[in-house]
Parts: C-alpha cells; structure tokens; sequence
C-alpha cells in the first residue's frame, strides 16, 4: 500500500503539519494551537524576507516554546503556522510552512527553522507507505480542516482500526469511495475521528484525564515518544475489539471504568456510521 498524492497539502481544506511539531504540546487542543500558530504569523508578520532577521525572529519564538513540548526531544518549528489565504481561493485556515517559497514571494528561508529545506521539502511520513490512496482520501473528505485532518491522517492504526470495526458492525469490508460517496455517512466518520480531538481537549492541562499523552504515546525519561499500552491485568478487563482505537485516542484509561467508557464512545460511533450507510442504501 502506499499514497500515491501529497498528503501534506492534498486540498479539500485539509492541511497538516504534524511533522514540523505542530502538536508536540502538553496542551494540544485546537484552542490552544490555533493560538500558537497565529502568534507564530505575527512574530514573522514585518520581518525581512532574508536569513538573518527571519532566523531572529524563529529563534525567540522557539526558546519559549522548548519549554512546552510534550515530547522535549523532537523539535518544535517556530515557521509553522496558517497560511495567507490566496486571492480566489475558497475560506478556511491552511497549516503551512511560512518560510516556504510560495509563501515568502520567491526566497526559501527553511533553513531558518529546526530542519534544513532539503529535508523539509523530501520528508514524507510513515503514512505516505502505510495508508491506501482510498484511505487517506477518505480522511482528507472526512477531516477537512487544518486541525482534525493532521491528527488522523498521521495514525494509520487509528484509520485502519476505525474501518475495521465498521466492517464488523457491517457485516462486510466497506470501501472507502462508497462512505466518501455519503455525506450522512461521512458525517458520523468525521464524528468517530473527531474522537481524538475530544480525548486532546480531556487531557489538556486543567482539564485532566490522563494528560501527557499523544495518541498512543507518552513521553521516556529522555522526552522521546514511548509507545503506552491498556495494563489489562491491573485493570481487571480483557481485550476488546475496540481497545485498537481506544489507544490511539490519547487520554489512556486507568480504570475499569474509564476504559468501558471509551469502549462505548468508540462502539456508538462506529455504529452511527453503520445505520447512516444502511439508510443511504
Ligand atoms: S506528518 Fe506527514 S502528512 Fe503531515 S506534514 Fe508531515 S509528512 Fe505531511
Ligand atoms: S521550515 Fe520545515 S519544519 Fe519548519 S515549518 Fe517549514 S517545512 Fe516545517
């Protein structure tokens, strides 16, 4: 399997820059990042098109920042942040690099931020391997937004766990372009994605649930991402069909209890997407 468009910037509305740090905070929240990257344009907004000053600029924003990372050894960029809207094109925030030559007007300035350009412009991540074109296009149709869209399209287990449970509460595989063909369907999709977007608001700081987490990881004694798994015998449980999903929410479950309820979020989710295709039918 692999993806044979941009995931990057696909279009659609649909936007991501996990890559360049984008969620890499204790509070990832959309409130919180949409906050973030618009301070990140008014920090280079008026700063010269030319190395020097735009490395300056990169680097205050960047030192506050180290100090939020949720994962303190994988690099935040300070460049990152929504993209001027072009004359004609439809409204909606795009995530995107700011020191991109089609955003800058001619001059590259990545070199400026946390990676050099070269790898800026070849990186592609795990997903381009991983995920099916129908897949991910089914992603970008679900999630188009600079926010949702990132946090799914970068965890193929979570997709591809997502898809499996609907084909069990199907009753058969369901192709991608026939929910992408459903609005009602696609609806109820975005809805079940949108549950890590829920479980990022659970564990921001201040509102706890089991905050430091992203996904299905925490952060080692070095600040790299440690994969976290359900601890079944402290829990009492056995495995469910879910619990795939359930792990990739962030916000792990530390009781009996908390589990059984992220088991029936996940559950009436996939099945809201079930009845809607069948009354599409
Ligand atoms: S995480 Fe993947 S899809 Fe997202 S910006 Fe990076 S390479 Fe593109
Ligand atoms: S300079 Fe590179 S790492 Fe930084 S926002 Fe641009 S593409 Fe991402």
């Amino acid at each position: 399997m692999s993806v044979s468009f941009h995931l990057c910037q696909p279009g659609g509305g649909a936007s991501c820059g996990a890559c360049c740090g984008l969620y890499n905070f204790r509070d990832h929240s959309r409130a919180a990042l949409r906050e973030r990257l618009q301070r990140h344009g008014e920090a280079l907004a008026g700063v010269a098109r030319e190395p020097a000053a735009f490395r300056a600029a990169a680097r205050a924003v960047q030192e506050q920042e180290k100090r939020e990372a949720l994962f303190p050894a994988v690099r935040i960029c300070p460049l990152l942040g929504f993209l001027p809207q072009a004359a004609g094109a439809p409204q909606g925030e795009r995530v995107g690099c700011l020191a991109h030559p089609r955003v800058t007007g001619g001059v590259d300035l990545r070199d400026c931020g946390v990676y050099r350009a070269e790898v800026c412009e070849t990186f592609t991540c795990p997903s381009f391997g991983w995920l099916a074109d129908a897949q991910a296009r089914l992603v970008q149709a679900a999630c188009a937004d600079w926010y949702l869209y990132g946090l799914v399209i970068t965890d193929v287990e979570f997709v591809q766990g997502c898809l499996r449970l609907l084909a069990w509460e199907c009753g058969q595989e369901v192709a991608p372009a026939r929910l992408a063909a459903h609005p009602a369907a696609l609806a109820q999709l975005r809805a079940l994605f949108a549950l890590k977007e829920e479980a990022a608001e659970r564990s921001a700081p201040g509102a706890q649930e089991d905050g430091g987490v992203f996904g299905r990881f925490r952060p080692d004694a070095a600040g790299e991402p440690q994969l976290q798994a359900l601890d079944y015998a402290a829990l009492g449980l056995h495995a469910a069909p879910e619990d795939d999903v359930v792990v990739c929410l962030g916000a792990l479950p530390r009781s009996p209890e908390a589990l059984q309820a992220a088991r029936g979020r996940v559950r009436t989710r996939v099945r809201a997407v079930a009845e809607a295709l069948l009354r599409a039918a």
